[in-house]
């Protein structure tokens, strides 16, 4: 008997031996491809010898020392680097251990950035629906997925919640792309207003939403419209880019695509490369200048932020992202298996959306593709797929509840970098099949 807690207490699954590639190989010999990387997390996939050695190196070197005494060689490097690539403004870098402790910092740090600079009425927060922000209690909040805050609901932080935007199911018939993308953009103007400007500390936002939507992209012209309806009221832009940033859509950050700057972004998933946990909160020079300035130091901190072994692997993976060609390679890549997909599902009858950037794709499953009426949530499609997929060797990231927490139903994509031809269509064929069953159950 098991003395783990399971994340499901009625399934167990297989053990996992060992990692090669894109794939994962459990304790009977079975290969699974990584078609999702975990959760967007094994960028590099599995066994990669440079962040291992890398890993081996630091723990020779020293293991770990508190960032109360001491900072080290590796979050030094590894804070250069992002700093050297990162949006205009941004100016530094907060590890931590992985995303809900990014958007539970950034949340903390925007409250007290206010506090220092006089302005301590502002406290709310306006974020979107259908978002995921992690499980903290924070993030939590944040996070706009019905299904996930319902029992937890008392406890959440009073957090206005706007409409995403989400073209395939919101944008009117006859309305442009951008029009709707500047439609979708009013809600936030709209909501701080209703909450009254001054009040108002932040909004955040996911580039591009991942688990809980599957791979949604914005509107053009969205979000440099959102970035100037926070600007003239001095609220402050989160971009948590937990799940689609380090390289996922093809730029090292997500936000690049769309030309805005936010003031705090979230990173944390691909950055580790699943090699070790760590995540990180990056802010702009001036909300640094306003901590610097006033108390000078952050009212926060974890035991193990900034650990020498976690900065020392990601140091390597973003070394590996940038030095190795990888970004040209998910966008090479990512339009193969877009191409792959709209191959097998562009006509399938209960195939709505293919969507997505980069080598994070989305499918949305539809009962009728005319209406895009969704499968009744009973028929628990997705949980179909994914075990249907797991069955053929396929690791993908099924997820119900896309439109409203409750029903639509998606599939999302996110492999390795290093994934090849072969492997396309390997994850093409095994999707195909897994669908196919789930339907057909
Ligand atoms: N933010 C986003 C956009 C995510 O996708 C996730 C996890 O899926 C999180 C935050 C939370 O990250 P973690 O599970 O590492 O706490």
């Amino acid at each position: 008997m098991s003395h783990v807690f399971p994340r499901h207490t009625k399934s167990l699954p297989p053990v996992v031996a060992g990692g090669e590639g894109c794939y994962l190989i459990d304790t009977d010999g079975k290969r699974y491809l990584d078609g999702s990387g975990g959760a967007a997390v094994s960028c590099l996939g599995h066994g990669d010898p440079e962040v291992i050695a890398a890993i081996k190196a630091q723990l020779d070197q020293v293991a770990f020392a508190h960032t109360g005494f001491f900072t080290s060689e590796p979050a030094e490097a590894l804070a250069d680097l992002l700093i050297e690539h990162a949006p205009e403004g941004i100016e530094r870098v907060y590890f931590v251990s992985g995303g809900s402790e990014a958007t539970e910092a950034a949340i903390k740090l925007a409250r007290q950035y206010f506090v220092e600079i006089g302005q301590p009425q502002r406290s709310k927060i306006i974020a979107r629906k259908q978002s995921y922000h992690g499980n903290t209690i924070g993030a939590l909040s944040a996070g706009g997925n019905e299904w996930r805050r319902a029992q937890f609901g008392p406890l959440l932080l009073d957090i206005s919640h706007i409409d995403p935007c989400y073209e395939y199911r919101l944008r009117h018939d006859g309305e442009s792309l951008e029009a709707y993308g500047l439609r979708a953009a009013q809600a936030l103007e709209d909501e701080i207003l209703r909450l009254g400007p001054d009040t108002v500390m932040a909004f955040m936002a996911e580039p591009v939403v991942g688990a809980t939507a599957g791979a949604v992209t914005p509107a053009p012209g969205y979000f440099k419209r959102i970035r100037e309806i926070c600007d003239q009221y001095g609220v402050l832009l989160i971009l948590d880019e937990v799940m689609c940033g380090m390289g996922r859509t093809g730029t090292l950050f997500a936000c690049e695509h769309d030309q805005v700057r936010p003031d705090i972004l979230c990173i944390a998933k691909g950055l580790g490369a699943g090699y070790q946990p760590i995540g990180a909160m990056l802010c702009s020079g001036q909300i640094y200048a306003a901590i610097e300035n006033g108390t000078g130091f952050f009212q926060h901190g974890h035991t193990y932020i900034g650990h020498p072994v976690a900065t020392a692997a990601g140091l390597a993976v973003v070394r590996a992202i940038l030095d190795r060609g990888l970004l040209a390679r998910v966008n090479e890549m990512g339009g193969k298996l877009r191409t792959a997909l709209d191959a097998k599902f562009g006509q399938h009858p209960h195939i709505g959306d293919i969507r997505g950037r980069g080598l994070f794709l989305g499918l949305e499953l539809v009962e009728d593709r005319a209406t895009k009426a969704p499968f009744d949530p009973a028929r628990k499609l997705a949980a179909r797929i994914k075990s249907e997929a797991f069955k053929a060797g396929l690791i993908c990231y099924p997820m119900s509840g896309t439109i409203d927490g409750r029903s639509g139903d998606h599939v999302l994509l996110a492999p390795p970098f290093i994934l090849n031809d072969a492997q396309v269509a390997e994850l093409t064929d095994k999707l195909v099949l897994a669908v196919e069953r789930a339907l057909a159950a």
